[in-house]
Order: C-alpha cells, then sequence, then structure tokens
C-alpha cells in the first residue's frame, strides 16, 4: 500500500444486519441489502453487480425488489462490465424514480461525470476497493476449473462465510455428471492468491484517484478489526463498516439503521484495519510479466508460478479438510468410540 488521501467523513458507524440469512449471503454486515430494502419500500430501482448467467463475467443490472436483489448480493471479485448502466440510471432518475446506484468508487465518480448535475433522487453508495482484477484472469480460471472437475461453473460465491467472515473462501457449484459444491479458502483458492497478492489487478488501481476524490453519499466495507474497536459488535458473522459522506446519505442511513445493530466509531478506529479506504495497492514487479504468462501460459504454469500457497495455508487446509470428513462420520456413529479405531488415510491435491 502506498500514500495516504484520508478524506474524513461525516460519520462513521460499525454496524450489521438484524435479519442473520440475508447477513450470511453478504460479503460483511449487509448494509447493502438493508440500503436496497429501503429503496424498494419507495418504488425505486438498484444498480449493482451481478455474475452473469454463465458465470464468465461480472456486470451491472438494476432491480426493484428482494428476489433480484439475490444478484446483487456479495462482492464479485473482477471488473463489472458497465455497458449502457450510466444512461439507464439517468433515465431512471429523469423519470422521478429514486436510485441506489452501488460499485468502487471510479464507478461513482464515472456516473456523476456523465450525469454533471446533482438529483436529490439518486444515493451513490461506494464500496471501500482493494482494486479490481482482470476479467480475463477469471474466465481463464473458470476454465480450469470446470476442465478439473468436468462441469460447468453454475454459482460463485467469492465471500462463503461457511467456515466465518475473517476467514472466507470460494464456494463454487458445478455441473457435471455429478453436482459438485466446493469450499476453497481465500489462502489456497489460486484466483483469490493472484488477486490479493495484487498481481492482476487494473493499472489505475495501483494509482486510485478515487481515493482523493470521493463523491458518494455513503461508503460501506469490512469493518477489519472490530473485535478490537467493539467487541459487542462482533460476532463472527460480519460487520460493516459505514462512512457517511454527505447529508443525504446521513438522512438515508437513519431511515434504515432501527433495522441493524449499530454503534458510532471514530473515523480513524474504522480504518486502522482497512488502508484500501485511503491508500492504494503497491504495483508488484512482476505485474507487467505476470500478464504476459497469463497470455503464454497455462494455467497450472501460472499457478506454479504466482499462486503457490504458503506452507501455513496449507497445514490449515490440511486441518480443516480432516476435521470436515471425520465429523461426520463421528456424528453419524453417535460419538467417538476409543476402542473401535483405524487408521485413516487421506490424499489431498491443494487447489
Ligand atoms: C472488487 C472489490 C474490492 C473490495 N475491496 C475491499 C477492501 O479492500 N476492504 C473492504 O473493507 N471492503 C472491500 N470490498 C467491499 C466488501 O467486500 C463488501 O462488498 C462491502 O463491505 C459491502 O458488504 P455488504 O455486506 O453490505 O453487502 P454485499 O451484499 O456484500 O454488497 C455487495 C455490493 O458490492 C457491489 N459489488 C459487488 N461486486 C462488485 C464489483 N465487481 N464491482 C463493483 N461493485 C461490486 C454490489 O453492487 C453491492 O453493492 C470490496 C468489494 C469489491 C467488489
Ligand atoms: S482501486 Fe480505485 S481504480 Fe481500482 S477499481 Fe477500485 S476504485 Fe476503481
Amino acid at each position: 500500500m502506498k500514500g495516504e488521501n484520508k478524506v474524513e467523513p461525516v460519520k462513521a458507524y460499525a454496524c450489521y444486519l438484524k435479519d442473520d440469512n440475508k447477513r450470511m449471503n453478504s460479503s460483511s454486515g449487509a448494509v447493502f441489502s438493508a440500503l436496497s430494502s429501503y429503496i424498494f419500500s419507495v418504488n425505486g430501482v438498484v444498480y449493482g453487480v451481478a455474475m452473469a448467467d454463465d458465470c464468465r463475467s461480472a456486470v451491472f443490472i438494476s432491480v426493484t425488489d428482494e428476489e433480484g436483489l439475490k444478484k446483487l448480493r456479495g462482492s464479485k471479485y473482477l471488473q463489472a462490465k458497465i455497458g449502457d448502466t450510466y444512461k439507464n440510471v439517468k433515465k431512471d432518475l429523469l423519470d422521478g424514480k429514486t436510485v441506489l446506484f452501488t460499485g468502487t468508487g471510479c464507478q461513482i465518480n464515472g456516473l456523476k461525470n456523465f450525469l454533471q448535475k446533482d438529483y436529490n433522487n439518486l444515493i451513490c453508495v461506494d464500496v471501500i476497493c482493494h482494486g479490481v482484477p482482470s476479467p480475463e484472469l477469471w474466465r481463464k480460471y473458470v476454465y480450469y476449473q470446470e476442465k478439473k472437475n468436468k462441469g460447468k461453473l453454475k454459482y460463485v460465491n467469492f465471500r462463503c462465510k461457511d467456515e466465518s467472515w475473517t476467514n472466507f473462501g470460494m464456494k463454487e457449484i458445478i455441473q457435471g455428471e455429478k453436482l459438485k459444491k466446493k469450499f476453497i479458502s481465500k489462502d489456497i483458492d489460486p484466483y483469490m492468491l493472484m488477486f490479493l497478492r495484487d498481481y492482476c489487478l487494473r493499472p489505475s488501481c495501483y494509482e486510485c484517484i478515487a481515493k482523493k476524490v470521493k463523491k458518494s453519499d455513503i461508503t460501506i466495507a469490512d469493518f477489519w478489526g472490530i473485535h478490537r474497536v467493539a467487541t459487542e459488535m462482533n460476532d463472527g458473522k460480519g460487520t460493516s463498516l459505514v462512512l457517511i459522506r454527505s447529508e443525504h446519505g446521513e438522512q438515508v442511513f437513519n431511515l434504515i439503521r432501527d433495522k441493524m445493530k449499530w454503534k458510532e466509531v471514530s473515523y480513524e478506529d474504522g480504518v486502522r484495519g482497512n488502508p484500501a479506504e485511503y491508500s492504494s495497492p503497491s504495483r508488484p514487479s512482476q505485474r507487467d510479466t505476470f500478464f504476459e504468462d497469463m497470455a503464454n501460459l497455462n494455467f497450472n504454469e501460472l499457478v506454479s508460478k504466482y499462486a503457490v500457497p504458503t506452507s501455513e495455508a496449507k497445514k490449515i487446509e490440511l486441518k480443516r479438510k480432516i476435521k470436515h470428513i471425520i465429523a461426520p462420520i463421528i456424528q453419524k456413529r453417535g460419538g467417538y468410540n476409543i476402542y473401535n479405531y483405524g487408521v485413516l488415510f487421506i490424499f489431498f491435491d491443494f487447489e
């Protein structure tokens, strides 16, 4: 991370939605869902990012009800196609609809530049953004997983909380002869490793202007470090950081906060564990070679060069897999009988 461009908000909160079901399907505390439900209650439109039906790309779509919202919930870690979205937002605004537009800071700034004027019926919410990975890398990864698992990718959740909010992983459903459901820890999954090691981000993400110029009404993010700031706000299922950036943002937040558990915090406490709020990731020296290799190497070769998990991550993954194999066996037997023991051999290939 480099450079510090702190743009202090009006207020900062730790919060999470009281509806656990929606929260477990959201990346952090489901503030986005709370905001969207309010927009639906006034017959408004919500714009955000969904995976395309074939899971090969991320696209902006608009939704007007809770059913549609399911597609927008959760972070999709790749650059999303914007298409005609800005034009459609403008049309909805001119038609007098209340519009919630959500995206990365640069996408919000892009919309505001396109609109050229303020609209009272528009609320803009950005996510604190570490950077967006190359969509081409994502397509190669999908092809690699589909080949390896002999099927088609039907569903992906980049922020599956089955293990925990902090120790998240990718959940993938692949349809072949059999339906395969996989959980792959972020510390093992090659795509997540290339993302989190910053090899595959857009060039502009290393010099992010949106960290200095914030045009959103509200910023939402994971409240990393909440256990140190307000333990009562940390139940392990996901807590959001909310930064209020405008009067309009404050008014809307006040309308939804009864649906949430919340606590006001200082900006410094809010962002201490989240440098992506104010600084861009450093451009790794291998970033250019990475893109050349992505074009020339096969995915397995790319993995061995850039996405080998640490030995610590491998050990943790081994323990996790053993736990998941043994727990159902013990449960089925109604407990553990130490006299009826045996030897368990398990062979794994690490993702
Ligand atoms: C590429 C990316 C990088 C991020 N980096 C950080 C970070 O460094 N630190 C941090 O605290 N939080 C980061 N976040 C945000 C965080 O993961 C959560 O999205 C945020 O906390 C909102 O969570 P939620 O539970 O309220 O709602 P969720 O239901 O998880 O919210 C989903 C929201 O994210 C938007 N979204 C999803 N995918 C994309 C995409 N590809 N492009 C634009 N918008 C998208 C949706 O439109 C929706 O508004 C990042 C998100 C993305 C997409
Ligand atoms: S890091 Fe900055 S430039 Fe990159 S996607 Fe996020 S907001 Fe946009």
